[in-house]
């Protein structure tokens, strides 16, 4: 009998000590841009914390156990914990981000709590680097009217710089801000040295056919979607040949190396872009049929950056070639890029990408 109560002393004991470092409570908090959630534990525990995309681990250095009233909700998708590694899982609806989590110790009569703060927003500043096509001794296609390409790619870059400035999470940088010449592979390197987010290569286009116009986008590809394009791809590439330089004739070996390096979310990345672009070009633009194509510009294979080369209208049109030159065509065009690209980092970050 005595032993007995031995052990029902030692049980209670036992249990006390088991379930004395319990989390007892979540809370929520919010104000419009910041969100807070409060871990109410029964005692101080030392913990280590991981954050991936909308995940937060908390691992515990000693044991933890979870009250059962402890439930996801608001922003928390679900809230698991894994026992063996003494590890709660909070999973989140979306992306979090500027995550803050700090331990503000037990005094009397309140809990110690696990505070993390977090936004749903990304604050971080993206990179954008556009890309006015030719320059200086490449003067790119020549229009009807005398147009040269290169004029009208650096006047709507330009443009677009003064526009993405005016947005707040936007770093924004031209591969040429004035009319020299620059090898294609300087700007994607550019584009890598800067850590960019998204590169944009904005072009005038020339055909035979003066009847074609409108706008056309087109992303990294083996294979061009068709003769034409393959042909524009070719145009250029020899961009480079007037320096001395061939990059469109890196063995097709070299190049299939590095369409095997490129990453297929880049691809996938350019092509979500691109489906923005038409979205907010469409209904107020002319677009040329068919308007996402593929081919092998030497100048978006910079491998892990989303990339799209913007192909503005074209020269040989004569409608097109009045219109590039427009400013208030440059402008709405360089809106409607601002918009796509806005709603392009929206959509990632809601959709955890
Ligand atoms: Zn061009």
């Amino acid at each position: 009998m005595i032993n007995f109560f031995k052990f029902i002393i030692f049980f209670i004991f036992y249990c006390n000590q088991a379930y004395s470092d319990e989390l007892v409570n979540l809370r929520f908090g919010s104000n419009e841009e910041k969100k807070r959630i409060v871990l109410d534990l029964k005692r101080d525990v030392p913990f280590d914390h991981r954050i991936d995309k909308n995940i937060i681990e908390i691992i515990f250095k000693t044991k933890i156990s979870i009250n059962s009233k402890v439930k996801a909700k608001e922003n928390l998708d679900s809230i698991s914990f894994d026992k063996p590694k003494n590890k709660l899982v909070l999973k989140f609806k979306r992306n979090i981000f500027n995550t803050n989590i700090y331990l503000l110790k037990k005094k009397q009569n309140t809990y110690s709590r696990i505070v993390i703060d977090f936004t749903l927003k990304n604050n971080k500043k993206r990179t954008i680097v556009i890309d006015p096509g030719h320059g200086g001794k490449d003067s790119g296609a020549v229009g009807l009217y005398k147009n040269l390409e290169k004029n009208i790619t650096l006047k709507v870059g330009l443009i677009l710089k003064e526009k993405f400035k005016k947005q707040t999470n936007f770093n924004v940088i031209l591969t040429r801000e004035k009319d020299f010449f620059l090898k294609l592979r300087n700007r994607t390197k550019i584009a890598k040295k800067n850590n960019a987010d998204i590169f944009l290569s904005l072009h005038a286009d020339f055909n035979k056919n003066s009847r074609a116009r409108g706008i056309s986008l087109y992303t990294l590809s083996e294979r061009a979607s068709d003769k034409e394009a393959a042909a524009l791809a070719r145009r250029e590439n020899r961009s480079d040949l007037i320096e001395g330089v061939d990059l469109s004739g890196e063995s097709s070996e070299v190049t299939s190396i590095l369409l095997d390096l490129t990453k297929r979310d880049t691809l996938n990345q350019s092509s979500l872009l691109v489906n923005f672009l038409i979205k907010a070009f469409k209904n107020e633009m002319n677009l040329l049929q068919r308007t996402h194509r593929y081919a092998g510009f030497a100048v978006l294979k910079s491998l892990d950056i989303p990339s799209v080369l913007v192909e503005m209208g074209y020269l040989s049109n004569k409608y097109d070639s009045k219109l590039l030159v427009n400013e208030n065509y440059q402008k709405k065009l360089a809106d409607k890029i601002v918009k796509a690209v806005i709603e392009y980092f929206n959509w990632k970050d809601k959709n955890n990408i």
